[in-house]
């Protein structure tokens, strides 16, 4: 056998050759055979050691076994995203949602009109640039607002009709300062029946926006017979908007007709809106309260 496995035979077993039993063989010492075993164990656990290290160097994450980690995050998603059996089951739609969906920030519901004001310093909190025929528009609306503009656009486009965004969310400060130009300009009454006061603007919502068309650019009643105010009165529904304040309809909407304001309520409640017909208004779907200022 070799010469220098004794003095490590001895370094590691702790004894001296003497007190192993000298073999038949002729090997140098007992614990030859054990030995050879110990360090061939020695040498595979060496170079599991590095194949680890370079493993783990590889994937780069430190660990010792890098995909327990993942594994175990995919596990709790996947665990998380399994409903439980416990949850409440989904309210029914109602066409007479409570009040309080009138009055909350968050649903798509909030009602903003001469009876109903805004909260104090209400701001929404999702407000996005409203990107339209590819552009991005200095214009902003709560973010699923935007996303549904987006794609009524794009729906106009493909039916010929070119849209044109003109004012979409507006500030109380703004509104305030739009409210108090006019009241200078023409008188309070006459102010009303033109402009919201500051905290009761549909705009203020973050839902509501005016649009013209490539072919008619002006805010009056005459957009009703372009083509991209007749496309809006079909098909703006569609894409969860509906015609804010419809013709006939001032004494519950507390505003004169302007086919050219539309208002997101979403898909669904916009459509059921729509089905009513008779140029039903959001007051009357939902009962809620609408005309003119208290005082
Ligand atoms: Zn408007």
């Amino acid at each position: 056998m070799l010469p220098y496995l004794r003095p490590l035979c001895m370094m590691l077993c702790g004894f001296s050759g003497r007190m192993h039993r000298r073999p038949q063989n002729g090997g140098f010492c007992g614990t030859v055979v054990g030995m050879k075993g110990y360090l061939i164990t020695l040498l595979v656990l060496l170079l599991a050691l590095a194949g680890i290290s370079l493993y783990s160097r590889f994937y780069g994450d430190g660990s010792l076994f890098p995909g327990l980690p993942h594994a175990t995050a995919a596990a709790v998603e996947t665990a998380a995203s399994v409903p439980s059996t416990s949850a409440a089951p989904e309210p029914t739609p109602s066409a007479t949602p409570d009040d309080a969906q009138f009055s909350d920030t968050d649903s798509l519901l909030l009602c903003a009109n001469k009876k109903h004001k805004l909260p104090d310093g209400y701001v929404p909190s999702d407000l996005t640039n409203v990107t339209v025929n590819g552009t991005v528009t200095s214009y902003t609306l709560r973010r699923e607002a935007a996303e549904a503009m987006t794609k009524m656009f794009a729906g106009a486009a493909q039916d010929g009709v070119q849209l044109v965004l003109t004012s979409a969310y507006r500030s109380y400060e703004y509104q305030y300062q739009l409210y108090n130009d006019y009241v200078a300009q023409y008188g309070s009454a006459t102010a009303d029946t033109i402009s919201s006061r500051p905290g009761y603007s549909d705009h203020q919502t973050g839902l509501a926006a005016d649009i013209t068309s490539s072919t008619y650019s002006a805010l009056n009643q005459g957009f009703a017979q372009d083509s991209g105010g007749i496309w809006l009165a079909a098909h703006a529904h569609e894409y969860g908007f509906i015609m804010r304040y419809p013709q006939g309809k001032q004494d519950i909407t507390g505003y004169a007709f302007e086919p050219w304001h539309f208002r997101y309520i979403g898909v669904d409640n916009a459509s059921a809106l729509y089905a009513a017909g008779d140029n039903e208004t959001f007051e009357e779907y939902y009962s809620v309260e609408g005309g003119d200022y208290a005082s």
